[in-house]
């Protein structure tokens, strides 16, 4: 068994605090990588705080992990020692059914296996630990290959924020002159951002918070719009294509529906506490709400490609691991820019 140094939740109510566990010794098909930086996703506080239902504990978070390969089992193709690689929110999938033979192992009809806080088919009767961690051991198939072109703190975040918001952007297929709005300008919005700007939508940012204007244009965005109160919804009526909702917390979804054009499509990314919805936002202009679940292996190496090919990163705040806790109110108030990633030398 190899040990590994973290920091994990030891229930829904109390800081995280450094937790010492073990992980697996490398199996044939397996890669061993020393994470060096992590990204903290607001899914990590979800999870911890039982916003999405009971957890086991402890638990350890982090799914926007990267590092070195420093093992690699006798079967490995794709990797070798000194690669830098990344992992993001899964560790694999049952590779059988119909999504996961497409390629789409997010939408796994079994259910994907989660970085962390998910069964472990590799070792039963334990659940999976998080990048919060010096140390990972993974499959090889869900091991993604980092652009040498991209920092690697830098990168971190690509790995769920950066996938998360690329995905959809593809999927409904966002090009040349669309009027896209992002909706909340955190971790997954700045990526949104950057993404829809380089397929050459017009970007407006939509956002609660208006010291963040400056920086969403320097993101990318063409326009940047506070939306508090209905006279502000009610001035940009009808104007978007697409929305990307990357919000955290309880909002109106109607009032942001108000917001598309004719036949206009809102994502729900954000996955806050389950709110209402008016069936008339939608009938009156044959608008469409969606949502969208990180994204697959083989897009996600497509993704980080295209961000090494684009010089597109994260823009990050790096912190020590023993920052987590107050990081974690900073995101709550919305304080982030854009992204915190630990650097796990901290623990090490
Ligand atoms: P984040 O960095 O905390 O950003 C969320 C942003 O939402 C905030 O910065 C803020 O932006 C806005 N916001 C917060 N409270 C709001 C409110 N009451 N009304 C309107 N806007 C509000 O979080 P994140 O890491 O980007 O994650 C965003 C959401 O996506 C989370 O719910 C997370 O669990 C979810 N997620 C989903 C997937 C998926 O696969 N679907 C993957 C990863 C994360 P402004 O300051 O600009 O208003
Ligand atoms: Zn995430
Ligand atoms: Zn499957």
């Amino acid at each position: 068994m190899i040990p590994v140094k973290s920091y994990a939740a030891f229930s829904a109510t109390e800081p995280l605090k450094p937790y010492p566990f073990e992980r697996r010794e490398p199996g044939p098909l397996d890669v061993q990588i020393d994470i060096l930086f992590c990204g903290v996703c607001h899914s990590d506080l979800h999870t911890v705080r039982g916003d999405w239902g009971p957890q086991q504990y402890p638990l350890c978070p982090g799914h926007e992990m990267v590092g070195k390969v420093v093992k690699v089992g006798k079967k490995v193709k794709r990797f070798k020692i000194g690669d830098p690689v990344g992992v993001g929110c899964m560790v694999n999938s049952c590779g059988k059914c119909a999504p996961c033979k497409n390629n789409e192992e997010s939408y796994c009809e079994k259910g994907a296996t989660f970085s962390y806080g998910a069964p472990d088919p590799k070792e039963v009767g334990r659940i999976t630990q998080g990048g919060y961690s010096t140390g990972i051991v993974v499959d090889e198939k869900f091991v993604l290959k980092i652009p040498k072109t991209i920092p690697l703190d830098r990168a971190a975040p690509l790995l769920c924020a950066g996938i998360t918001t690329y995905s959809p952007l593809k999927h409904w297929k966002i090009k040349k002159g669309d009027q896209v709005a992002v909706a909340g300008l955190g971790g997954l919005g700045h990526m949104g951002v950057k993404f829809a700007r380089s397929l050459g939508a017009k970007v407006t940012v939509l956002s609660t918070s208006e010291n963040k204007r400056a920086d969403a244009m320097k993101l990318g965005a063409h326009k940047f719009a506070v939306v508090k109160d209905p006279k502000d919804f009610a001035a940009l009526a009808g104007s978007f294509n697409f929305i990307l909702n990357t919000i955290s917390a309880k909002h109106s979804y109607n009032d942001y529906l108000s917001l598309l054009k004719l036949n206009g499509t809102m994502v729900l990314v954000g996955l806050p506490e389950p709110l209402p919805l008016a069936a008339g936002g939608l009938i009156m202009k044959r608008k469409s709400l969606a949502g969208s679940l990180i994204g697959g292996i083989k897009e996600t190496q497509e993704m980080l490609n295209y961000c090494g090919k684009k010089k597109i990163a994260s823009d990050i705040e790096v912190i020590p691991m023993d920052k987590i806790n107050e990081a974690y109110e900073r995101m709550l108030r919305s304080d982030v820019k854009y992204r915190f990633v630990i650097d796990l030398k901290s623990l090490k």
